[in-house]
C-alpha cells in the first residue's frame, strides 16, 4: 500500500521517534505548528476514524494522553491541541488515521479559530435529535 505513515512504520522512510509499543507508533511531525509537534498513528494501517474499531481507538487515544504529558514536559508548553481530521474536506491530507500533539504557548500566534455562526428558532433543537437519531 502507498501509505507514507506505513512506510513510517516499516522503517522505509525516516522518522524521530517518539514513542512505539505493540498497537501504537508516534514520531515528531514533519513540518511542525510549534517544535515537538507528535503524531500518534495506529500499526495497522485504519483511514480514519469511519473505519478504526474500537479496541485499536482506545490503545491509541491512551497513547494520546500519555504521550501529551510527555510532549509538555519535555517542552516547557502552557498547553497543548489534540486534532484528528477525518477526510479531505476537514483537512486530512495522509490517509492513515493520526491524532496531532501541538505544544502550545501563550500568544505563539497559531489560529485554529474558526467561525461562530447562529441557528435560527428551533434549528438547533431540531438537528440535536436528528444526530441522537443516528446514534
Ligand atoms: P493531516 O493534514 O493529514 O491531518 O496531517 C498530516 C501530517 O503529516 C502533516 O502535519 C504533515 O506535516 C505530516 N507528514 C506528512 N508526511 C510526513 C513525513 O514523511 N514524515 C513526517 N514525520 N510527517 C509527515
Ligand atoms: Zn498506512
Amino acid at each position: 500500500m502507498d501509505c507514507v505513515f506505513c512506510k513510517i512504520i516499516s522503517g522505509s522512510i525516516p522518522s524521530a521517534k517518539v514513542y512505539e509499543d505493540d498497537d501504537v507508533f508516534a514520531f515528531l511531525d514533519i513540518a511542525p505548528a510549534n517544535k515537538g509537534h507528535v503524531l500518534v498513528i495506529p500499526r495497522k494501517h485504519f483511514k480514519n476514524m469511519d473505519d478504526i474499531p474500537e479496541k485499536e481507538l482506545s490503545s491509541l487515544m491512551l497513547a494520546v494522553k500519555r504521550i501529551s504529558k510527555a510532549v509538555v514536559e519535555a517542552t516547557g508548553a502552557d498547553g497543548y491541541n489534540i486534532l484528528n481530521n477525518n477526510a479531505a474536506a476537514a483537512g486530512q491530507v495522509v490517509l492513515h488515521i493520526h491524532f496531532h500533539i501541538i505544544p502550545r504557548y501563550k500568544d505563539d500566534g497559531i489560529d485554529l479559530g474558526w467561525r461562530h455562526l447562529e441557528y435560527a428558532k428551533d434549528e438547533a433543537g431540531e438537528l440535536a435529535k436528528s444526530i441522537s437519531r443516528f446514534l
